[in-house]
């Protein structure tokens, strides 16, 4: 079986975006905000929307498993306030919750938070119960920057972020760090921004103590650890120089990296210098290179050939890559079948 962990909805129905529209026109005055009964989108469409994309492309390539999550650049944390987010994520949510009920096989939630720029990330916590415990979702996505682009927050090891932390660890689901858009032109949201943020929230993990405080809080840093794998040495000296422990004892009892890099050297890179019990397959598909590789012939961000392509891996990394590993870190999967974890959400 193989698992990709990371996949947005980045192809819903067009009445999202045009509620979302609405919603960010009305900032400034209330009375004019669209309700969230006024999106109304049918199961036939939501059905289109995947049948045509990130389904056809799961039978195409041979995956099973798509661990689903509201479109990141649409987060868009730095949009209005505390408010619009918790509205706007709650619909989000909402959404991928209707994905999962309708391809319980296919794909399995992981929620967006209602994170705002300076708000303290207590306020996700209602939010994050929910999708966990009513809709049945695995996991969250967290933003280190809500501000987009502007790095406001304290880095992700400051106490700041602990009680949202309390609750994962309660719950026993990882995040991703992801960041989303950028409203800062200096960095191009997913050429840019997302890379530094990967790189970013590594070397804060690094510094700080967090997993002493919580020990079996994991995290999946996307993108391939950013540049992190590439300058795994700066990093492991760096550890040394500041008289930190080896990066094993410091983060990779906590830490992963999926495998969203878009070329093959940059995949066999990675499952030569990160542990492979740290590796979890993505294609973060359909999402921020559409393109065909025109050396190769194929799609860049069809991730499952460059795995296939690496020689140096054995049946059991191969194993732990696909399917192993997400089901060790996101640990309400463990053994269950998708179906399964569906299941314990229909009650929402
Ligand atoms: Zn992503």
């Amino acid at each position: 079986m193989i698992i990709d962990c990371h996949g947005h909805y980045t192809t819903a129905p067009a009445a999202l975006e045009v509620w979302r529209k609405r919603q960010i026109a009305a900032l400034g005055d209330p009375a004019r905000a669209p309700k969230p009964t006024e999106l109304v989108i049918g199961d036939d469409e939501i059905r289109d929307s995947l049948e045509k994309a990130q389904l056809r492309m799961q039978r195409e390539r041979g995956t099973d498993l798509t661990i689903f999550s509201p479109r990141a650049s649409f987060m868009a944390h730095h949009i209005g306030n505390e408010a619009t987010s918790r509205e706007w994520s709650r619909i989000c949510n909402d959404l991928v919750h209707r994905v999962c009920q309708l391809y319980p096989d296919n794909f399995i939630g992981v929620c967006q938070l209602p994170q705002s720029p300076g708000v303290r990330p207590e306020n996700c916590i209602p939010e994050l119960e929910r999708c966990v415990e009513e809709l049945g979702f695995v996991g969250c996505n967290l933003n280190p920057d809500p501000s987009g682009g502007h790095w406001k927050e304290p880095p992700l090891t400051d106490r700041w972020w602990y009680p949202l932390y309390e609750k994962m660890v309660e719950l026993d689901v990882p995040a991703m760090v992801h960041v989303s858009s950028s409203c800062n032109p200096v960095f191009h949201a997913t050429g840019a921004h997302y890379i530094n943020a990967d790189t970013t929230a590594f070397m804060q993990f690094l510094t700080g103590d967090l997993f002493r405080d919580f020990p079996t809080l994991k995290f999946i840093i996307p993108h391939g650890g950013g540049a992190v794998p590439y300058h795994w040495g700066r990093y492991k000296g760096i550890a040394q120089d500041l008289k930190r422990p080896p990066l094993k004892e410091l983060v990779l009892g906590n830490v992963f990296f999926d495998t969203c890099v878009y070329h093959y050297p940059g995949v066999d890179l990675l499952t030569r210098v990160v542990p492979i019990d740290n590796i979890l397959f993505a294609s973060e598909m359909v999402g921020a290179v559409r393109g065909i590789d025109p050396d190769s012939g194929h799609h860049y961000d069809d991730t499952r050939r460059y795995v296939d392509l690496v020689q140096t891996l054995s049946a059991t990394d191969r194993h732990k890559i696909f399917e192993g590993n997400a089901r060790r870190v996101f640990a309400r999967l463990g053994g269950r079948s998708a179906r399964e974890v569906n299941a314990a959400g229909r009650g929402a």
